[in-house]
């Protein structure tokens, strides 16, 4: 028997699962997909667990068999979190003015507890196709999950919703996202004399001047007017060079984010920024390094004419619109699942202090998910 609603909420949120690029913060999330193995098991699903590095797993459950099928994914990994600003503990479900405060509550883990309570309805019935829940690890950091399942070619099922934080509605875009640094090196000298160097910082001057103009070009021919910002974006967010008035500047770099829209891969994107860059600086004497600091995740699209949007905007009302934020979805679209994200959480809290999720939200969401299944596991489809 599976507990109720809210023990699994209190449970997955008293389990401590943060990631983080810095190891002082960075946690196992095995507790968590143990607890989760354990109560699918108790519904008759098989387990799979996907071991991905020290202490970090991916959990693949499967209830039926066939073709076709839904996933239900979610990250089990949080961020982690600021002590002081939090008036609950972040790892104690507490239940205050209609809502369930604690870490994870809306991004994402909350999302296990109302995708199981929907999913064991489903135990006695005769699936005609796959439900499969799956949990991922390092969504918040690297995407190793994700990826482990992408390099695998881990078959999945023909539909997928993952469970981020929408308030309810349906998502079907949203933007890519990468960071890079440009290292410039050219060779400091006494300001007195520009024959003694290399002026790295009028070197980078040139290439901001195309990187403008790149942009300039990206912007014109890459059009989306289903996102608030309708165009891909370059931002330089950070540039440092050199030290001293009196000196030539040896060195000097600059950070930049890119955020392209669907259809842009980023490896395409890298090529072009270090192609334009090279060309920029072809036949002088400056090196230049780059280096990723986020090597990025691809923009995701599903059809707006897509089965999975179709349903998803008739059981929700709202028609499927785009968001900010990046997610799993180009990872099971890599695997061939038609992908909508769609959850009971607001991103308005996630990765914030007193995080919460409303409890008018969970029962809308455990129908969504109920028809869903029903539809896509459950009923014959023409
Ligand atoms: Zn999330």
């Amino acid at each position: 028997m599976l507990p109720k609603v809210i023990t699994l909420l209190r449970e997955l949120i008293a389990t401590p699962s943060m990631s983080s690029p810095l190891p002082v913060f960075d946690q196992s999330n095995l507790a968590v997909i143990n607890k989760l193995a354990q109560w699918c098991e108790s519904l008759g699903f098989r387990c799979e667990i996907m071991p991905i590095a020290k202490g970090k797993a991916n959990l693949i459950a499967t209830l039926g068999t066939g073709h076709g099928g839904l996933v239900l994914s979610g990250h089990t990994d949080t961020v982690p979190y600021d002590a002081q600003k939090w008036r609950f503990d972040p790892f104690q479900l507490i239940e205050y003015e209609g809502k369930f405060y604690g870490l994870g509550t809306s991004d994402m883990k909350g999302f296990f507890a109302l995708a199981l309570t929907a999913a064991q309805q489903f135990v006695a019935k005769p699936l005609k196709r796959p439900l499969i829940l799956l949990a991922t690890c390092d969504e918040e950091t690297t995407m190793a999950g994700a990826q482990a399942l992408v390099d695998a070619r881990q078959p999945l099922a023909s539909r997928a919703l993952i469970g981020e934080p929408t308030g309810l509605k349906p998502v079907r875009l949203h933007k890519g996202m990468m960071m890079e640094g440009i290292k410039i090196i050219g060779k400091s000298g006494h300001s007195s004399d520009p024959a003694l160097g290399h002026s790295a910082l009028e070197a980078m001057h040139k290439v901001i001047g195309t990187l403008l103009n790149w942009r300039q070009e990206l912007q014109q021919y890459h059009q989306y007017s289903d996102f608030i910002v309708p165009v891909p974006t370059l931002n330089f967010g950070h540039i440092h060079g050199g030290d001293n008035p009196n000196r030539i500047c040896g060195e000097c770099e600059l950070h930049l984010d890119i955020r392209p829209l669907p259809k842009m891969k980023l490896k395409d994107i890298r090529e072009e920024l270090h192609f334009k860059v090279e060309q920029t600086l072809k036949e002088t004497p400056f090196q230049i390094e780059f280096y990723p600091l986020f090597s990025g995740i691809e923009a995701m699209e599903t059809s707006k004419h897509a089965d999975i949007v179709k349903i998803t905007e008739k059981l929700t009302g709202y028609e499927a619109q785009s968001v900010a934020f990046g997610t799993e979805a180009p990872y099971l679209q890599q695997l061939g699942c038609e992908t909508i994200i769609l959850g009971a959480g607001d991103i308005d809290q996630a990765h914030q202090p007193d995080e919460f999720l409303a409890l008018d939200r969970i029962q809308p969401m455990i129908d969504i998910l109920t028809r869903l299944i029903t539809h896509y596991c459950l009923e014959d489809i023409k």
